[in-house]
């Protein structure tokens, strides 16, 4: 099966993935890699990943059959995660240059992959030269346009300024001061920065953050958000953006206004959600419910966008680590996300079942290429007080068929030759097992079906009466179909299409 699968994606390597080469028969995933970037590949021996290792690494990512890649924040910053930014149009040195950036594009765009960059823009570095022109213009009573790029009050506020009797917003901490962004000096400025990165080939962008545009106003957030959105087609209409709202339902729904491609799926993620809890308890059944609910009411809100389904991301503890390291759970998990409508999001080495938990640091540990051989693996972040648990590397189980790593590359791929789960109506189908998440996904007149055991201890057959003579589009962890019934061991997960002129359609 390995096998079958690597040729695979040598031929899709062969073929290239831009539009006019793919065959009929292969699309674009649509799923996108986060890359924490000094915890994945080092290229230069000082321990700290770098952009030039993920270039280095890159045969790996496209094994994966991912078509974007979301690197998280690489502009100058004085912190080790970079989230707070002292320029937006330079690279960190810590993690390379801007011809580094250029050549991981384009490296990325001979096999089909996009690079998406993570913009913090609800605040700076408090080390941001604009802020420190806007706090010295203040402490000597001059004036400076960059006061009015900040959300400075006079007497009382969040944090003081020094030496004045002024204060600041910034709702992630005194170190992370917010922008005014109703100041069109500012929208200008971040208008050019867009411009600026995709003249460089980025082909769109994760945006940090979301629901903090404006404090407690999220129809001003969704204005904002429509105003990056707009400023991005209007370069390359092509581009993607996606946005982190860590919001309820209604928050998300009200923020999809904006016309944005995507954002992420907080409700089903992270320990307390559907994907995980359904991946523990085996209820598949409820997931299919509830991501087809969900599929809808982001449709009725913006009938372009997509779902982006993740399990956790950097701000999480691992799925692993929910999962109490069960590999079965864990491949299960995969087949419950991974093949849904929209455009899933994999947290590098989820696909291994790294672990992490407890502060941040140990949510971004280094990618395990190996457990014997450490010579390849970046230093933890620093204040990582957890070391990995994960047993078996990315060498160990690329050579073992059965591995989690496999599962992954044997799922995406799947996912590749059903184009009807980029932007199919999602519809859930009674196969009459609690344990079976089956949706129908449904785009231009093309039908496929899915359908995934999320029981860890038994195989399940289900009939599907209305696709009896359906065909087999493809499968995963030995799931079959006998043109009546579906054999699905624990994790397993077949897609079916309805056959031609026949049942089904
Ligand atoms: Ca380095």
């Amino acid at each position: 099966m390995r096998r079958l699968v690597c040729l695979f994606l040598a031929v899709v390597t062969l073929c290239g993935c831009s539009a006019a080469e793919v065959p009929a028969e292969q699309c674009a995933s649509g799923v996108t890699y986060e890359i924490f970037v000094r915890s994945f590949q080092d290229s230069d021996g000082d321990g700290v990943g770098d952009l030039a290792g993920v270039t280095d690494r890159l045969d790996y990512i496209a094994s994966l059959g991912v078509s974007r890649i979301w690197l998280t924040p690489i502009f100058p910053s004085p912190s080790y995660h970079k989230y707070d930014v002292t320029d937006y149009r330079a690279v960190d040195s810590s993690l390379g240059t801007t011809d580094d950036l250029t050549a991981l594009v384009a490296a990325c765009g001979e096999k089909g992959i996009g690079v998406l960059l993570d913009l913090p823009l609800n605040h700076t570095s408090r080390e941001h030269p604009w802020f420190q022109a806007a706090c010295k213009a203040l402490r000597e009573g001059t004036d400076s346009p960059y006061i009015a790029w900040y959300v400075f009050t006079q007497g009382s506020g969040q944090h003081p300024v020094e030496g004045t009797d002024w204060f600041y917003e910034g709702q992630f901490g005194d170190h992370m001061p917010d922008l005014n962004l109703d100041n069109p000096e500012v929208r200008s400025e971040i208008a050019g920065i867009l411009t600026y990165w995709q003249g460089l080939g980025v082909k769109g962008f994760r945006l940090d953050a979301v629901t903090s545009y404006y404090t407690g106003a999220a129809g001003k957030c969704a204005d904002f958000l429509r105003f990056v959105t707009e400023n991005v087609k209007r370069t390359d209409p092509n581009a993607y953006v996606v946005g982190e709202a860590w919001a309820d339902e209604a928050t998300i729904l009200n923020l999809y206004a904006s016309g944005i491609d995507s954002l992420f799926n907080f409700p089903a993620a992270d320990q307390e959600g559907r994907l995980l809890k359904s991946a523990l308890k085996g209820s598949g059944a409820l997931a299919a419910q509830t991501l087809a609910d969900w599929n809808a009411r982001v449709r009725a809100a913006s009938p372009a966008s997509q779902d982006a389904p993740f399990l956790t991301n950097h701000d999480m503890g691992r799925s692993a680590g929910v999962l109490r390291g069960d590999l079965t759970r864990e491949k299960i998990a995969a087949s419950l996300y991974l093949l849904l409508p929209g455009a899933p999001t994999v947290y590098y080495g989820e696909e291994l079942g790294m672990t992490g938990s407890g502060r941040d640091e140990n949510k971004r540990l280094p990618m395990l290429w190996s457990a014997e051989d450490a010579s390849c693996q970046c230093l933890p972040p620093p204040d990582a007080d957890q070391a990995q648990r994960l047993t078996s590397g990315a060498d160990a189980q690329d050579a073992d068929e059965g591995s989690l790593l496999n599962h992954y590359r044997a799922l995406i791929a799947l996912r590749r030759t059903l184009p009807e789960l980029a932007d199919g109506v999602m519809t859930p189908v009674d196969a009459g097992s609690d344990a079976v998440a089956c949706w129908q996904a449904e785009s231009a007149g093309k039908r496929v079906l899915i359908a995934v055991n999320a029981s860890a201890e038994e195989t399940v057959s289900v009939t599907l009466p209305e696709w009896a003579g359906a065909e087999q589009a493809g499968s995963a962890a030995g799931a079959s179909w006998d043109g009546r019934a579906a054999t699905l061991p624990p994790a397993g997960c077949l897609a079916l299409r309805p056959a031609s002129g026949g049942a089904g359609t």
